[in-house]
């Protein structure tokens, strides 16, 4: 049986020339199949124009229109995830803060009851960003609430919500312990806000690391004595970089730097999206203080960058222009690398079997339709 076909698209996939397809879609939500003919029956018409994109996947968003996990209500992940579609966000992990273990519990179980039904972005896990967290480093988290690596904390939430990610600065005392023993449950370990040197970077990796949060955001320089995290990420090809490509986390420089020196094999586009994003400027609440975003940079009245309002489109949109690379190489970024890391066996690429998670873009990355298993979530 079939659940309708996407038809007048041109297929946009990691490892797939870019050629105008119509997808089949099953009734389970699966692709059922992708042909040149052209089918009836559409669910969705590209019209020959629109690319085909797996679904984006962002594995790091706090929050957006208006809804934070920093101030989490029972709909506070319902009305994110319906966001993240106008974006072409088909899964996200929604990403706590630096919070005391009761605040982590409430952000934990908003995230658990919206998985219950998922009826707008998919959410497979949690993010957990911080408390471990290095206070030299803290950017907009909350220096009261950092404290050292606790597995047993991370066990408890686990079983309230699971967790597939955890950024922590890995030179804390015990990191390396909680390292090895979370990557033994396949929970995948990332450095953030961190000013770990070289050599702890190196212990890091050998006891399980394989992500860095934010790379150049919140971590240690590249220095000629001291490569730092950032010389870490550029000199080791198979650590995962999440880059939010807004061109005020980064410049288009140190984008096109990344994407020259890197594995686009290990490249992971982010919106590290806070609760201003899609809203306009303004004051905005954030835990006990505010944050204010003018331009579009969302900052603490003291000045640091407190997340983005990038929505994840137009990071795409920003790496396409800067680099120049064709969109197939890029839609490694914006899903096939992050399901692969997370062990998403079922999403990532346009190919029978996988889950109809499709986004459809026109030409200028403006996103016209998002489709979560077969079923058109969002029309522009
Ligand atoms: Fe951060």
């Amino acid at each position: 049986m079939s659940k309708g076909n996407i038809t007048g698209v041109q297929l946009v996939s990691p490892g797939e020339s870019i050629r105008p397809v119509s997808i089949a879609v099953a009734d389970d939500g699966t692709i059922a199949s992708i042909s040149n003919a052209s089918l009836q029956g559409s669910i969705a018409d590209g019209g020959g124009e629109l690319y085909a994109f797996p679904g984006f996947i962002d594995i790091h968003t706090h929050g957006a229109n208006g809804c934070d996990l920093a101030n989490a209500a029972d709909d506070t992940v319902r009305i994110i995830a319906e966001a993240k579609l106008k974006e072409g966000v088909t899964t996200f992990l929604p990403t706590t803060w630096t919070a005391s273990v009761e605040e982590l519990e409430t952000m934990v179980r908003t995230a658990a009851s919206y998985r219950e039904n998922q009826e707008f972005a998919r959410t497979p896990f949690l993010h957990i960003e911080g408390p471990y967290l290095n206070p030299q480093q803290a950017g907009a988290q909350d220096l009261a609430a950092m404290r050292l690596p606790d597995v047993a904390e991370i066990e408890k939430l686990h079983g309230i919500c699971p967790i597939g990610l955890v950024s922590l600065a890995v030179e804390l005392e015990g990191a390396l312990e909680f390292i090895e023993a979370l990557t033994a449950k396949g929970i995948v370990m990332s450095a953030a806000h961190s000013g770990a040197k070289m050599a702890e970077f190196r212990k890091a990796r050998a006891a399980g690391l394989k992500h860095l949060t934010h790379f150049c955001n919140q971590m240690s320089r590249l220095h000629h004595r001291e490569i730092g995290l950032v010389g870490a990420g550029l000199l080791d090809q198979d650590v995962s970089l999440e880059m939010i490509c807004d061109k005020i986390h980064l410049c288009e420089d140190m984008i096109e730097l990344v994407f020259q020196l890197h594995s686009i094999d290990r490249i992971m586009l982010i919106t590290d999206s806070i609760a201003a994003s899609h809203l306009s400027d303004g004051e905005y609440p954030q835990g006990e203080g505010i944050i204010i975003v003018k331009d579009g940079a969302a900052r603490l009245p003291k000045g640091n960058l407190a997340g983005s309002t990038l929505q994840y489109h137009n990071g795409l949109k920003n790496v396409a222009e800067i680099t120049g690379l064709p969109l197939n190489e890029l839609s490694k970024t914006t899903g096939y690398n992050q399901a692969r890391s997370l062990g998403l066996k079922d999403r990532g690429s346009i190919r029978e079997g996988l889950l109809a998670d499709i986004t459809l873009l026109n030409k200028d990355f403006e996103v016209e339709m998002t489709i979560v298993g077969g079923e058109v979530k969002y029309r522009k």
